[in-house]
């Protein structure tokens, strides 16, 4: 693996935080870490990438580059001249211009606010590279990876794709000791405040904690043409106005039920 270059794919969440610094603290090769920045992370994300990641990064000496999702001349918002062909659009900006939310149908948000920028650099930068994933032990079912039919042994389905988490059976709260034995604080859940994948106690969060946000959100939800058959809200109460007023009102949260914490896709990072 030391003959290739390295990357790590940074989503500013607890595991990708955790697997940075247990790879340097093993002395492995890491050439650059690359965050996809969609516009519409949780600011404490943004926070906590600048006080922690960025320094870290500069300490040792690797390149730390953001990448982040532009708009091409055939998009709608740069023929009707909202954008400019080549700039940049937050995937919040994007939705609401467009009066769409992402859909459970039609995933592109992750492939085009994550996957792509990352695989561009990846390309321009440090073609043939390895690229770490901060996938833990405890969610296996996402990493790319299938049994050889021979040995029965797990094997990657992609060799450049690296889930070293995985490799040293670290789950979350392994990635959660890791963080804080370096002494650093614990990341806040990553990806788009607006996220209609996330759980409903992490909406219930947001509205306590960034009522601004949560409103933006419910302009999102309300302002997307197919509502209200499509919302950001896909479990509990099913739309945003109604989660907010059963939190205004004290309505027994307990009846939404309890789901699983994480977002399902390639977003998710703890
Ligand atoms: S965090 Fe959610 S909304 Fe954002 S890119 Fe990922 S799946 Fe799409």
């Amino acid at each position: 693996m030391e003959d290739k270059q390295t990357i790590l794919s940074y989503g500013g969440g607890t595991n990708s935080t955790a697997l940075l610094l247990e790879w340097v603290k093993r002395g492995n090769r890491l050439d650059a870490v690359i965050f996809a920045d969609t516009g519409s992370e949780q600011p404490k994300t943004y926070d906590f990438i600048d006080k922690y990641v960025k320094p870290f990064c500069r300490e040792k000496n690797l390149p730390f580059h953001t990448v982040a999702f532009t708009v091409g001349k055939k998009s709608r918002g740069v023929m009707e001249g909202e954008w400019e062909d080549g700039q940049t659009v937050a995937i919040y900006d994007y939705y609401r211009y467009m009066e769409k939310v992402p859909s459970m149908m039609n995933r592109m948000c992750t492939a085009k606010w994550k996957i792509q920028p990352i695989e561009k650099l990846i390309k321009e930068k440090y073609a043939d590279c390895i690229q770490l994933i901060g996938i833990d032990a405890g969610e296996t079912k996402r990493a790319q990876r299938t049994r050889d039919p021979k040995t029965g042994e797990w094997v990657y389905l992609y060799p450049d794709k690296r889930y070293p988490l995985i490799d040293w059976e670290v789950d979350r709260e392994g990635c959660s000791k890791i963080i804080k034995e370096h002494g650093w604080p614990s990341p806040e859940k990553s990806g788009c405040y607006f996220c209609p994948f996330q759980p409903t106690d992490n909406w219930i969060e947001l509205y306590k904690k960034s009522p601004d946000l949560f409103n933006k959100s419910l302009e999102l939800e309300q302002g997307n043409t197919s509502y209200p058959k499509m919302t950001l809200l896909l479990r509990g109460p099913k739309r945003l106005d109604w989660l907010k007023r059963s939190l205004e009102t004290q309505t027994s949260l307990m009846d939404f039920g309890k789901d699983d914490n994480h977002i399902p896709c390639a977003c998710y990072d703890g």
